[in-house]
């Protein structure tokens, strides 16, 4: 038997990022950065209008004598218009937000400055203003202000958000050099196991690990390839795990402990599978395996045996497969497992003698800190009491009774 932290040490020993790769912008989305993105244009890439209103010259406003200047608009700019004309003094242009601002003005009088009704106004006319609040250069957002052309706007490590998406965008960067997804295969195993649309005949257990490892893959940003129930036989098992050896990474469920229709240690093994570690002191989740097809010419495959129960199997999901497709996805350490916090008891919490034990909670924010409630929880094949847990409690092997009040460790599962 492993010790836990042993086994989470293996875990990221056997894990490395897969190799990046050039691909469309949209789809690098949610993924890691493994190339700066640099910019080929200054942003603003030229003088820019921020305002509706007129485009004038700084002293011809700040000069005014009584606060009110006329001037002549000489030219209509809206935003896509250029013009070559400069506005000289006692001039300005009509102008609309995101315009260029044209050779000689300096900023922009908002048209809610015009003294009179400027509708309709076209160049050619007089405009009279009166900005009380004038700023030389106001409302103007200057070339480069931003950034400059040949500068790294994006780094590498960096994930990209809908911020990053944008900018690279406006950097001129329509693809980008990123982690690939992670492509996670799932295999369920049980020769009771139906799909979730069938009512369960007597002895038959919907399967619930397939849709639910799929969500857990599906919201660590990997790709999920289901690839459905397999029966207690050998054969079948053998064919559907060599399926899933294509994989980065093959997620199996059920048939790892230690009964006689606990086929799959065996089955690896026959598919050139190397054993990492089979059962941890964890409770749930103890009779879990983990190994590695190791390859010459390409990236291994790692090979997760989750128990079946489903509750064990999402506890298993969360402490070894998440940091797995993490690291294969070149995210950064501090972002591989379950953020961790204390937090002191709301109810008692019983720890289990022999090994570490992980139970359901709900968390609220108190005056003295984080508070953690355990919730109802009938144990492995309970998948109600998980559901909605928005915390782990994480306590010692001792097989202590920590009371109402007691600080503990929580595996938070909400990021
Ligand atoms: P096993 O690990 O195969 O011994 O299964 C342990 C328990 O988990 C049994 O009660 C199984 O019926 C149940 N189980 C196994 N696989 C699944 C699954 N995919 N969905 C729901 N329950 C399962
Ligand atoms: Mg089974």
């Amino acid at each position: 038997m492993t010790e836990l932290a042993e086994a989470i040490a293996r875990v990221e020993g056997a894990a490395s990022p897969l190799p990046p790769r050039r691909m469309r912008l949209l789809e690098a989305c949610g993924r890691t950065l493994a190339a700066p993105v640099v910019s080929d244009v200054d942003s603003p890439p030229w003088n820019r209008a921020m305002m509706d209103g007129f485009a004038v010259r700084n002293d011809d406003i700040a000069l005014a004598a009584g606060g009110i200047t006329e001037l002549d608009v000489v030219v209509d700019l809206a935003a896509g218009d250029v013009t070559a004309l400069a506005i000289g003094p006692g001039s300005c242009a009509r102008i609309m937000t995101g315009a260029p601002i044209p050779p000689g003005a300096e900023a922009v009088v908002p048209i809610e400055c015009a003294v009179d009704d400027t509708r309709g106004m076209h160049a050619g006319t007089k405009v009279r203003l009166r900005d009380e609040k004038f700023r030389p250069g106001q409302h103007i957002a200057t070339q480069g202000a931003a950034f400059r052309a040949g500068q790294q706007v994006l780094a590498p490590g960096m994930t990209l958000g809908a911020a990053e998406v944008g900018l690279a965008a406006e950097a001129g960067a329509t693809h980008v050099v990123a982690a690939p997804r992670v492509r996670v295969a799932i295999l369920s195993t049980g020769s009771e196991l139906v799909a979730p649309d069938a009512v369960p005949a007597f002895g038959q257990t919907r399967n619930s690990n397939g849709p639910m490892v799929a969500a857990a893959v599906t919201l660590l940003g990997g790709e999920p390839i289901p690839l459905g129930t397999a029966v207690d036989k050998p054969e079948a098992i053998r064919a559907a795990v060599m399926q899933g050896l294509a994989a980065d990474v093959l997620v199996l469920s059920g048939g790892v402990s230690a009964g006689d229709l606990d086929l799959v240690p065996e089955i690896f093994r026959l598919c050139g599978v190397e054993k990492i570690f089979h059962k941890v002191r964890l409770k749930p989740g103890k009779p879990v395996w983990f190994g590695i097809l190791r390859r010459e010419q390409s990236a291994p495959t790692l090979v997760f045996g989750l128990p079946g129960n489903p509750a064990s199997s999402l506890v298993c999901f969360e402490l070894f497969v998440r940091p797995a497709i993490r690291i294969l996805a070149g995210r950064p350490r501090e972002e591989w497992h379950l953020p961790r916090a204390r937090a002191r008891l709301a109810g008692p919490a019983k720890a289990a003698a022999d090994r570490p034990v992980y139970l359901p909670c709900r968390l609220s924010r108190s005056k003295g800190g984080l508070e953690a409630t355990p919730l109802p929880w009938s144990g492995s094949s309970d998948l109600l009491g998980l559901a909605g847990a928005e915390g782990l409690i994480a306590l010692p092997a001792g097989g202590r009774l920590h009371e109402i009040g007691d600080e503990v460790e929580i595996a938070l599962r909400h990021e």
